[in-house]
């Protein structure tokens, strides 16, 4: 008698995981007959089985899935009937086939080394002992080598590697963990290091001792990483940190650093349960928390700033070096200042040449560009700073399906775009600032091949407003009017919010950053929206203020703080205000004032980001930024050190053009006084914090009293602040409201093409 035959589909991210070789272990333990397969995204089971079995099959899968799967669906259907087959197979994958045109092929991102070959790397018996390129079916590289999808050896990075005769067994061993692991190696087949320096050259183990002997002497060394070159240095070690940022030409951004191990990181930050979970997580992102007094890194690796951001490393690469080294590295991305980071062997020797001492190279080709992410811990989930390496292409989901596929191009600093198709959307990796030649050539490279893997050819394109950004000049030049969709900055930002979280339209939507392009003339940045996917009402604003000079009053904090006190929307105090500015050079003060009064180069802007640069420079914090955010970075670490329950400075609402104005003038000119009072700096700029909580709580309220709608998304750029972050959703829910903040999607400019992917969507879906 034949058993009844059955189709499990799983849908989700389930390939490039070990799933397979998982299912066919569950599979013979129940001693079911049948085969497993990749069909497009998804995997397929097909078993002849008492129905009961089946059952039990697909409990185990949803309730015990292989440790880097992420399940969205399994169904059961009957089949009619069945090739006779005795015991279980894994089939391979049909070349070249389709991939699902409804989204996306759930190809996982980068996988941090696992526990086993961890194990393997130090274990003298074994045959891959301190192999850096070690990895198996649970870790390694999948999104950095890949060519084409189906994700199949060889259509990767290591094609070009034969496995040995001792490689092909494990590959092609069900019962083994690395079976199917595309990228595996060992030292007889896989990629092997290169050092170029001083020697000139080494290979192998000798080249991984070449550098480690540069490091321990205080050189730089570039480094072949994942997903991109990393500079590294010795953390502990001054003048090697002062050399690389000077030749890195970056003189205060704080960099990131990557310790050994969990206790480690202990000893360098104050680490809650929920940084360390996010640190050891298999996407191994930078992880910002508040450093330790008396910490032993270097005082310029995080100059400015009380947050230090750590690792820990994520391939046995990394592993190896900071077992070597026995001290914290820095290890920063390949570049200088704000180009693309480097991923060409070629390119990196050309453009890290004046940078670093010696380069640990590899001949495993990086296919694409995947930066380190960055995270902070918040309320026990993590934020996401930067998504990139470990995140990124990770799909996630659509609150409203996109019938036609759209690429929405994102904003200009800290750059991503966005494919979205059917009820998924897949956020390309952090691209730096899209600002010049070289960054717009690397948002090629990377949405090519995104779009090449999925088969993703884009219908409409959605942008920002901002007639400068070189991401709106794409769109203008690539796409046809009635093909492009533009999206006012902060309604992406909110969008992206409300859709991450799910929310149901319509929300309020509260954006806080730097600048966005607005649609009056002015640029916005201070907002209260009521939104939808489709569109936005603007219930209330920042007071504006004039930047004298525009650029130049983003890059100097006390240009902005003059722009507020000599030609704010509100009068901020009288003419003796400006005097606790007198330590600026009287000259500028002279043609500032002029600049303001003259109403030269002096666009307007209603932002909290700037509201937050001039209070910095007020309290004396930060005159000059020298990175975007700088000054609000330092004045959060201020405010951090303040002790004793915050009190908000005097705030007032007022009202124009319909809608309500925080006048943020009336503020500034009370921290004058208060300053001028001799009031201590940490406590004032606790008490800013605590103001722009109060404001956004009042605002909000009224905002539901008006409209009935009580749920808050809380984005922009300012929302990565860690006070406002944690202060502003209970103060809300004290007002009766519930808030909503992103955390796989960043809520700065990161975050903006996903919004506007997701407004597109809604706009096409209601054309209809
Ligand atoms: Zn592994
Ligand atoms: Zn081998
Ligand atoms: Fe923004």
């Amino acid at each position: 008698m034949t058993a009844p035959a059955w189709l499990v589909r799983v849908r989700g991210t389930v390939q490039g995981v070990g799933f397979r070789p998982y299912v066919h272990r569950i599979a013979t333990g129940l001693r079911l007959d049948g085969v497993v397969r990749n069909v497009d995204g998804d995997v397929c089971i097909e078993v002849s089985a008492p129905s009961a079995a089946v059952a039990a099959l697909t409990r185990t899968i949803r309730e015990n899935p292989p440790p880097h799967a992420v399940i969205d669906e399994i169904s059961v259907r009957p089949l009619g009937c069945l090739p006779a087959r005795t015991g279980f197979a894994v089939e391979l994958s049909a070349g070249g086939a389709p991939v699902a045109a409804r989204g996306f092929a759930g190809l996982p991102p980068d996988l941090a080394t696992c526990d086993d070959c961890l194990r393997e790397l130090f274990d003298p018996a074994d045959r891959r002992y301190r192999y850096p390129f070690l990895n198996c079916t649970a870790c390694g590289p999948r999104a950095t080598i890949i060519d084409e999808l189906p994700y199949d050896r060889e259509r990767t990075a290591m094609a070009g590697f034969t496995l040995c005769p001792a490689c092909a067994r494990e590959y092609h061993d069900p019962a083994d963990r690395r079976f199917h692991a595309e990228p595996i190696a060992c030292p007889a087949c896989g990629p092997r290091l290169v050092w170029t320096g001083d020697p000139a050259e080494a290979y192998a183990e000798d080249a991984l001792t070449e550098a480690v002997t540069a490091l321990t002497r205080g050189r730089i060394v570039a480094l072949k990483g994942l997903g991109g070159y990393q500079l590294v240095c010795d953390a502990t070690d001054a003048a090697a940190v002062a050399a690389l940022r000077t030749r890195k030409r970056r003189p205060r951004k704080p960099f990131a650093v990557m310790v050994a191990g969990a206790a480690a990181a202990g000893g360098l930050a104050e680490l809650t349960g929920a940084d360390a979970a996010l640190m050891a997580s298999p996407a191994r992102p930078i992880v910002l928390a508040p450093a330790l007094p008396g910490d032993e890194l270097a005082a310029g690796v995080h100059p400015g700033t009380r947050l230090a951001g750590l690792f820990l490393p994520a391939t046995p690469l990394h592993h190896l070096l900071l077992r070597a080294m026995a001290r914290p590295l820095v290890v920063t991305s390949g570049n200088v200042s704000d180009e693309p980071i480097a991923i060409d062997d070629r390119q990196a020797r050309r453009s890290l040449a004046a940078v670093a001492d010696g380069f640990l190279h590899h001949d495993r080709p990086i296919r694409a560009r995947y930066d380190d992410s960055v995270a902070r811990g918040a309320g026990g989930r993590g934020r996401l700073v930067r998504r990139a390496r470990g995140y990124a292409p990770r799909p996630v989901p659509m609150p409203v399906p996109a019938r036609r596929p759209v690429l929405a191009v994102g904003a200009q600093l800290k750059h991503t775009f966005t494919l979205a198709r059917g009820d998924l959307a897949l956020i390309g990796p952090h691209g730096g600032s899209l600002d010049d030649a070289d960054a717009l050539a690397a948002f090629a490279a990377t949405r090519e091949q995104l779009c090449r893997l999925h088969r993703f050819v884009p219908e409409i394109v959605a942008h920002d407003r901002h007639p400068g950004y070189l991401s709106t000049a794409y769109a203008l030049e690539n796409a046809p009017a009635e093909r492009r969709i533009a999206v006012q900055h902060h309604h992406a930002h909110v969008a992206a919010c409300a859709a991450e979280n799910a929310v149901e339209a319509p929300f309020l939507g509260v954006a806080y950053d730097g600048l966005g392009w607005g649609e009056d003339g002015t640029f916005w940045g201070g907002e209260l929206l009521l939104a939808s996917y489709t569109g936005f009402r603007r219930l209330g604003r920042f007071s504006r203020a004039p930047m004298p000079g525009g650029e130049a009053a983003v890059r100097r904090p006390a240009r902005m703080a003059l722009g507020y006190l000599y030609g704010g929307e509100f009068p901020a105090g009288d003419e003796r205000a400006v005097d606790v500015l007198d330590r600026l050079d009287a000259r500028e003060r002279r043609v500032v004032r002029r600049m303001v009064e003259r109403r030269v180069n002096c666009p307007q802007a209603g932002s909290a980001g700037r509201l937050f640069d001039a209070v910095a420079a007020v309290l004396g914090v930060c005159d000059d930024a020298s990175y975007e955010g700088e000054a609000a970075v330092m004045l959060e670490s201020v405010a951090a050190t303040a002790t004793g329950p915050a009190t908000p400075l005097p705030w007032r609402l007022r009202t124009a053009g319909g809608l309500w104005v925080y006048d943020g003038g009336m503020t500034l000119a009370a921290l004058v006084e208060a300053v001028r009072a001799g009031e201590p700096v940490a406590a004032l700029a606790a008490g800013f914090h605590r103001t722009v909580v109060d404001v956004t709580a009042e605002m909000c309220a009224r905002a539901a009293e008006r409209t009935g709608v009580t749920v808050v998304c809380l984005s922009g750029g300012c929302l990565q602040n860690g006070l406002l972050a944690a202060q502003l959703p209970p103060a809300l829910e004290a007002a009766g409201l519930s808030a909503r903040l992103g955390a796989e999607v960043p809520a700065g400019d990161g975050g903006v093409s996903y919004g506007q992917a997701v407004i597109a969507a809604a706009r096409t879906a209601a054309e209809g």
